[in-house]
């Protein structure tokens, strides 16, 4: 229809390339005016080669394979008019890094990738392994592609891990949340089974979605460190996994 007509002349116009052209409702769904022109600017660029297919579909972003300069690339595209605008809103408004932003739906959105990019950065600088963030260019995060072949990485919740990983995974994500706490800064805030894939040649972590996280002096800080805590203990609590969870706390916090 026209819609989709009048995207398609833009990704002509603008020489973005589509590996697989079948694509037409994910385009018309998510390919605004905004995105089309980042990734227009982001071709430019030479960061991005070709857009590959859909990943995932979420309600505040899609992420996409894409081809990179040398390597695949994941692309996380915020939608401009998110659903989840008002829980967005509040995440930055307690952030001191974020005071002087304008409070109009574009400009959060924006601010939003913005903070992924940086907290991803933080994140990684202190060892944790996340994605490694490539650039934000207003509402699109370029990273590093997890996964082999084009196919991702399996998020923790689907895969199969006997009691052995089951007992590595989860000390090394205490080691990480530690290193997020005490090094990055941060505090994921969303922290659960779903936001954390396995590479699955040597069955370790890799912590994903950081657009919420926050530093300590966030007012709710606490709040979201004891619920990232209590997901975690609560998925690994049926492997036999049994910390306490106020010891847990208290090791992260205090160094
Ligand atoms: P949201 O949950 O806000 O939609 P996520 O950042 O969690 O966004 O990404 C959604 C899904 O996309 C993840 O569950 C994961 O399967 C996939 N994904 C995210 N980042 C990458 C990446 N860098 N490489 C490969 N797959 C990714
Ligand atoms: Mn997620």
């Amino acid at each position: 229809d026209k819609k989709i007509r009048s995207i398609d002349e833009k990704v002509d116009r603008w020489r973005i390339k589509f590996k697989d052209d079948n694509a037409l409702k994910v385009k018309e769904d998510v390919f605004d005016e905004y995105a089309l022109k980042t990734l227009y600017t982001l071709s430019k660029r030479e960061i991005l080669q070709a857009m590959g297919g859909i990943i995932s579909r979420g309600k505040e972003a899609n992420v996409f394979l894409a081809d990179g300069k040398e390597n695949e690339i994941a692309v996380k595209i915020y939608r401009i008019t998110t659903s989840s605008f008002n829980s967005m809103e509040e995440y930055i408004i307690g952030d001191p890094r974020f005071k002087n932003i304008r409070h109009t739906k574009r400009e959060i959105v924006f601010a939003w990738t913005r903070k992924e990019y940086r907290n991803l950065k933080r994140a990684y600088e202190a060892g944790v392994r996340v994605p490694y963030p490539i650039i934000a260019e207003r509402n699109i995060l370029v990273m590093e592609f997890l996964g082999k072949d084009g196919i991702s990485y399996p998020l923790l919740k689907y895969t199969e891990i006997d009691q052995k990983q089951a007992e590595d995974i989860f000390s090394r994500l205490i080691e990480y949340m530690h290193k997020l706490y005490q090094e990055a800064n941060l505090i994921h805030a969303d922290l659960s089974e779903y936001n954390i894939m396995i590479d699955t040649d040597n069955m370790s972590p890799i912590i994903i979605d950081m657009g919420q996280a926050t530093t300590p002096e966030h007012p709710r800080a606490k709040e979201f460190l004891i619920r990232d805590i209590e997901n975690i203990l609560k998925f690994f609590r049926r492997y036999g996994i049994d910390t306490d969870p106020d010891d847990l706390y208290t090791s992260i916090v205090n160094d």
